[in-house]
């Protein structure tokens, strides 16, 4: 209970991170007009000083006591760590100013290209832990060297400042720095260069003290990974080194899971606080509130900054006055982890009914439940009671709503037995009597499902939407892009068709539009890489189709060609993982949920006359759990969920599945329970070396390993292409292989996509001729 004596001890309040991009997106649209040269730097940076400024006001509006500065950035923070820390491959010139890298080497470095100064190969990007959010990988050379550039930093300090602010720097910690970062060249131990680094935080740390900064939240969230012996005593190693010397305290910031094997040691570290995430991992504060020493701080994460969900305020009041009993001021509160992962403001919503919105928090909604919490610690809960009985009143109806609960999807749930996840014959018997039906050449040519999506298919969906168009006339020109498509394809000689997707404008929020159970927003914006945003759909219920979603557009192109057109769909695992999901239920549930409805649609197409049905598990990879023992419950249920959107079709109808990234060492034999029939995925940047996994591992079914990268325009030559092919049918058998691009066409252009699918069949032609 929150007693009356806690009533002058202070509970500090802060955010770890706020989303940088903007409500309206103001960011996004800052950047794209920067890029196309509409505008120059200054107006661009005029954006950043106003997006900062609004959101630090933001923050301390709702009364959150130390704002962070640090977390905004013009495309990642990771890439503006390494440029804090002269982190510069040489590919983009050598010399760094005193005030660090300019803005147009910094965006060379994310996307290949700026308004000034020559295209160079871009860095890498690859996701941020378990998220859709993508950083761009710092590349370190074995004689890598640091350097200090703070100025960036220091300046926005700055601002914070001049509006009276109390700043809380926020820094990616050295290790995970290292960790996030990759070797180039020769593979060598990345630790050896803490040595190097370390000199370089403790400049920084010793010039944050010179301007009166008590904080700095470092963020070292491989604390919830797996560490060997090597990380964890390099933790410690780093740490001591910092604490030698006077400078700011340090809360050691860690989210996305709990410490579990970790906690022991971390909590040991020479800093003045730890940040947890109890959203993810509750279980930790009776496990640290023991340990924690007399000094330090404990940063309680106790507002989802995964999720929209409002939360229960009730529930945390005991827990946390349990706590604060021990703690004192020495407990703080914060969301779990940065609300960079969460849209910015529910008041942005005016269509979401009002019933659903009153279950939700956005960004600014969870600063507010920071707050609320953070004045029950101090004043008692007497003082929130008006609120709290508001967010009693929100989650009683949420749980007895009607909408939630669906009693036939329950019943079709209790009717789920496991040969329903079984194909009715293994791959060896299935694979003839596909070739017969299909009559496919040996090394058949397809792609992925997308083909460009002009301009003019944008307008016409967006006029549809708006009401500007009427609904006959959308589908016809829906109706002639399909045509078009097809024909085009025809003529090029591909051998399985697609009907290019121009109805969707994403692969997620087209099926979340359409089944029951999900909610759009319109505003829900979610930074996924630089100015690029999604809008997860919410999964607010159960899940239910309402009719066929797919069936009349596939049933349309396909009744224009001889050629087998493949349905296309979504995967169970990805539409998941690419919303915001229920808190109600185990994922694992909805999972299953949004499989069963699949499994209608994919029923749906067999029964229309469609040959091969394509599944799409682009995120299969994204959902594996940060911590290996957590991986095979996780890999269980979403081959399961797979299997049963998929196992009910007959032998000689053909599954495909796609997927686009190319670690697969971890997921292998995962990828093989599939038991899809084809699976086509990214190689081409790879140079097919990924498919060693597949062969060691005897891969029994067929695969299209990418021929080319659909993310560069470049039209490879089929000398290229049929080397990439040679390469593959070296490592796997001649029958299990396809020749695709890499992935879905939808950001190219015709003029690109034409000639390189044209040389991508030449070549299959060729090798075909050959092997
Ligand atoms: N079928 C989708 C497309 O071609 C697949 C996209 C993806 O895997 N990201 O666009
Ligand atoms: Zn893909």
């Amino acid at each position: 209970m929150i007693s009356k004596s806690s009533e002058n001890t202070v509970a500090t309040t802060h955010a770890l991170g706020f989303p940088r991009i903007g409500a309206r997106r103001e960011l996004k649209r800052a950047l794209d007009a920067y890029w196309r040269g509409e505008i120059d730097q200054d107006t661009l940076r005029r954006t950043g000083v106003e997006l900062r400024s609004r959101h630090w006001a933001l923050q301390a509006e709702a009364g959150l006591d130390l704002v962070p500065v640090g977390d905004f950035s013009y495309y990642d923070h990771v890439l503006d760590t390494s440029a804090l820390l002269g982190v510069i491959p040489e590919r983009f010139g050598r010399e760094v100013g005193e005030d660090g890298i300019d803005l147009d080497r910094y965006f060379r470095m994310a996307r290949g290209r700026a308004p000034r100064g020559e295209d160079v190969t871009a860095c890498e990007m690859t996701k941020w832990f378990d998220t859709n959010y993508h950083y761009i990988v710092p590349e370190l050379a074995h004689d890598q060297r640091f350097t200090l550039h703070a100025r960036g930093l220091e300046a926005q300090l700055d601002e914070a400042h001049a509006k009276g602010l109390r700043s809380k720097p926020v820094l990616i910690g050295p290790l995970t720095y290292l960790w996030l970062s990759k070797v180039r060249d020769e593979p060598f131990d990345k630790l050896t260069l803490l040595e190097r680094l370390l000199p370089i935080y403790a400049e920084l740390l010793h010039r944050l003290a010179g301007r009166g900064i008590e904080w700095v939240q470092m963020d070292e969230p491989i604390l919830v990974c797996d560490l060997d012996a090597a990380w964890q005593a390099a933790f410690k190693a780093a740490y001591q080194q910092l604490a030698a010397q006077h400078h700011p305290r340090l809360l050691l910031t860690t989210y996305f899971g709990g410490l579990g094997a970790n906690l022991e040691w971390a909590l040991q570290l020479p800093v003045g606080g730890v940040h947890v995430d109890l959203v993810r991992a509750p279980e930790q504060l009776s496990e640290i509130l023991p340990r924690l020493t007399e000094e330090k701080v404990l940063s309680a994460g106790v507002i989802d900054g995964r999720n929209i969900w409002r939360t229960d305020l009730e529930a945390w009041l005991e827990p946390l006055g349990r706590a604060q009993e021990q703690l004192g001021e020495r407990l703080w509160l914060a969301p779990s982890c940065s609300l960079l992962h969460v849209p910015v403001d529910l008041a942005g919503e005016t269509r979401l009914d009002d019933e659903l919105k009153n279950w939700l928090a956005f960004g600014v909604q969870k600063l507010e439940e920071v707050a609320l919490l953070g004045r029950a610690l101090r004043e008692g809960r007497a003082s929130i009671a008006q609120a709290l009985e508001a967010n009693r009143a929100a989650l009683a109806a949420r749980r007895e709503s009607s909408r939630i609960h669906n009693a036939a999807v329950q019943q079709r749930l209790r009717a789920v037995s496991p040969t329903m996840s079984r194909r009715a014959s293994p791959y060896s018997q299935r694979a003839p009597l596909q070739r017969a039906r299909l009559k496919l050449p040996l090394l058949p040519t397809t792609t992925i499902g997308s083909f460009p999506q002009t301009q003019a298919i944008r307008a016409a969906r967006r006029d549809y939407r708006a009401g500007r168009l009427e609904r006959a006339a959308y589908e016809q020109r829906m109706r002639a892009e399909i045509e078009h498509t097809i024909k085009t394809q025809e003529a090029l000689g591909l051998d399985m068709l697609v009907h290019g997707e121009p109805e969707r404008n994403d692969m997620v929020e087209y099926f979340g539009e359409l089944l029951e159970g999900f909610a759009s927003t319109q505003q829900g914006w979610v930074q996924s890489f630089g100015s690029r945003c999604v809008k997860p759909p919410i999964i607010y219920g159960d899940v239910r189709r309402a009719g066929p979603m797919t069936v009349e557009w596939i049933r349309y192109a396909q009744s224009l060609t001889e050629r087998p057109v493949k349905g296309m769909l979504t995967g169970p695992v990805t539409i998941l993982q690419w919303s915001f999901v229920r808190d109600d239920q185990p994922r694992a549930a909805t999972c299953q949920q949004i499989a069963l409805a699949l499994r209608g649609e994919v029923g749906d197409l067999e029964a229309a006359g469609i040959r091969a049905i394509q599944v799409d598990e682009p995120a299969l990879r994204e959902g594996l759990p940060l911590r290996g023992s957590e991986r095979p419950a996780y890999l269980d249920w979403a081959v399961r969920a797979f299997r049963l959107a998929t196992a009910g079709v007959r032998d000689e109808t053909q599954i495909h599945s796609h997927m686009c990234y190319s670690e697969f060492n971890d997921i292998i034999q995962a990828i093989a329970e599939l038991d899809a029939d084809v699976i086509t995925i990214e190689a081409a940047r790879s140079d097919m070396e990924l498919l060693a996994a597949f062969a060691e591992f005897e891969y029994p079914n067929e695969i299209g390993p990418g021929v080319y990268d659909i993310h560069s325009p470049r039209v490879p030559s089929v000398a290229e292409m049929a080397q990439q092919l040679e390469k593959a049918a070296e490592v796997i058998t001649r029958q299990q292989l396809w020749a695709n691009p890499d992935c879905g066409l939808k950001t190219r252009a015709w003029e690109e996509s034409k000639p390189a699918l044209a040389n991508m069949i030449a070549a299959a032609q060729e090798l075909r001729a050959r092997i």
